[in-house]
């Protein structure tokens, strides 16, 4: 199940729990940027401040329009994320999960990079200039460029 496919599933009321909990822990662990997205929600959440005041049903309905608005606007981003991180699994011949999850339909943990033939187009475009960067680091075109980790 991917991220979005989670977070509709939730939205929806579908899955319990119990049943979130274990998805995202898997979710977490072998995606980094998903970790940071849900840490800073969970700061969010805590820094919010509680609302002694019963919210009148206009209220309401804004607090659940905003949060509808952000949901969507996170579902995005997260197929964006999958969307990239799909091209990145072709071009390294590697299912979605790059064989870290036992637990994956498509490979059961098994579709490391180069387990699967490689898309020869998104090789060149995504990995080569890599290779050829590792091979002669002073050919690096743009020195002053730093890679934020
Ligand atoms: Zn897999």
């Amino acid at each position: 199940m991917s991220p979005s496919d989670l977070l509709r599933q939730m939205a929806e009321g579908k899955l319990t729990e119990e049943q979130v909990r274990g998805m995202m822990g898997r979710l977490v662990e072998n995606d980094p940027v998903l970790s940071q997205v849900l840490q800073v929600m969970q700061r969010q959440r805590q820094a919010a401040p509680v609302d002694p005041e019963p919210e009148s049903s206009s209220a309401t309905a804004t607090r659940r329009a905003r949060a509808r608005a952000r949901l969507e606007a996170l579902l995005g981003e997260l197929d964006e994320l999958s969307r990239r991180m799909r091209r990145v699994a072709r071009a390294l011949g590697a299912c979605e999960c790059l064989g870290d999850e036992p637990d994956c339909e498509r490979c059961h943990g098994s579709g490391a990079p180069g387990t699967f033939p490689i898309d020869r187009r998104l090789f060149a475009y995504l990995v080569q200039p890599a290779i050829d960067q590792q091979s002669n680091p002073m050919a690096n075109s743009n020195p002053q460029m730093e890679v934020r980790q």
